[in-house]
């Protein structure tokens, strides 16, 4: 019995494991086929994103195997920074299994002088998608009263570094760690960001240095 037990879990430890791709130092548009080549699964879908995006998209979410099947809709809208995830509002009412999820894009950066999707590399732009499916890996984990909790707790400071902090180490752990930090790196160094934008995101998230120990406490790297 002890022995059908070890050699069951080994076997569904190395099948959850086994199916995240290798994580890629740099993406390009042009490697994007590459990867999906090796990846043999053409089952990458999500709703509603323009098709200046769809690659990023679909390499950050080869990377989330266990939100396939989930119903993310990627929308453009004009919030205060470059991205953001959250359940779809009626998620007090649903099932946890039949939660839906809502990615959005920011469409104009105004006083707060952060960056558009459209204004980081493609390597970038797959590390930030990356990590707003890592939010919705926390949230998944989370009942509807814990995602209430989520909300409340993100206007302040302390919790939202927290909570920022988590979701880079999902992202990292699913092996997308290059890209959120070479996302990281172009917002501090970008000289179009304001100082204070850049202050705010050193506060709040993992500098660029931090996420490079993080990794490398990871084999996979
Ligand atoms: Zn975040």
């Amino acid at each position: 019995m002890k022995y059908l037990l070890t050699l069951l879990f080994g076997f569904f430890f190395i099948q959850s494991w086994a199916i995240l791709p290798d994580p890629i130092q740099i993406f390009y548009s042009d490697s994007f086929n590459i990867h999906r080549a090796q990846l043999h699964d053409n089952d990458y879908e999500h709703r509603a994103l323009a098709e200046s995006y769809q690659e990023q998209a679909q390499i950050a979410m080869s990377y989330y195997p266990e939100l396939k099947g989930i119903d993310i809709e990627f929308v453009r809208k004009d919030i205060k920074t470059t991205m953001a995830a959250r359940p779809a509002m009626d998620f007090i009412f649903r099932k946890k299994e039949n939660r839906k999820y809502k990615i959005f894009i920011d469409t104009s950066v105004k006083n707060e002088k952060g960056l558009l999707l459209s204004d980081v590399p493609f390597n970038a732009q797959v590390g930030i998608i990356g990590h707003e499916l890592a939010h919705v890996v926390d949230y998944e984990e989370k009942s509807a009263v814990g995602v209430v909790f989520t909300g409340i707790g993100y206007l302040f400071h302390p919790y939202r570094k927290k909570l920022e902090r988590k979701v880079d180490e999902i992202t990292i752990a699913h092996g997308l760690g290059h890209q959120v930090m070479e996302f990281s790196s172009y917002v501090l160094n970008e000289s179009n960001v304001s100082e204070k934008y850049k202050k705010y995101k050193r506060k709040i998230y993992y500098k660029p240095k931090q996420l490079n120990t993080l990794m490398s406490g990871y084999s996979i790297y």
